[in-house]
């Protein structure tokens, strides 16, 4: 067989599926719902304002090798 389960767990290209992850802000606790870009690169550093808050996040997003993502969000003040 030459299937390679990859492609299937971790789809690029057409019609980019929905990918989203909770993050907890770390200025107000609140808990946001952060859609992500699996097309971005396997490691993506962005600043995202809190819906609730709005203040900035300093993420981190890692793409790991079965197509899911770890998100690390931090205050803007280290
Ligand atoms: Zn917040």
């Amino acid at each position: 067989m030459t299937r390679d389960p990859l492609d299937e767990s971790f789809p690029l290209g057409d019609g980019v599926a929905d990918a989203a992850a909770h993050v907890d802000c770390p200025y107000c606790g609140a808990e946001v719902e952060l859609p992500l870009d699996p097309g971005g690169g396997a490691i993506q550093r962005y600043v995202e304002d809190c819906e609730v808050c709005c203040r900035p996040w300093q993420l981190t997003v890692r793409w790991g090798p079965s197509g899911a993502a770890t998100v690390e969000a931090r205050t803007d003040e280290g």
